[in-house]
């Protein structure tokens, strides 16, 4: 017997804290948006990693919205 497969049709327009400048995707299992990501979660709880994200989100937003790094 074959199994029906779902497909998962969640949406949201949410913006990925950890990546500056996408739409969140939903790519981590369970979550609904940033708020209930997982890895949001552990990586905006632990200093380093959250100073990093700052880094980056603060390159990103010098960069402006050409979409073009800032490289270190
Ligand atoms: S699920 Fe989490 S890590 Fe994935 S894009 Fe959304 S906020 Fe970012």
């Amino acid at each position: 017997m074959v199994e029906a497969i779902t497909v998962n049709a969640r949406e949201t327009d949410e913006m990925c804290p950890l990546r500056p400048g996408d739409q969140c995707r939903l790519c981590q299992l369970g979550a609904t948006g940033p708020r209930d990501c997982p890895l949001v979660y552990l990586v905006m709880t632990d200093d380093e990693l959250r100073a990093g994200v700052l880094e980056s989100v603060a390159r990103y937003e010098l960069a402006g919205t050409s979409g073009t790094p800032i490289s270190r």
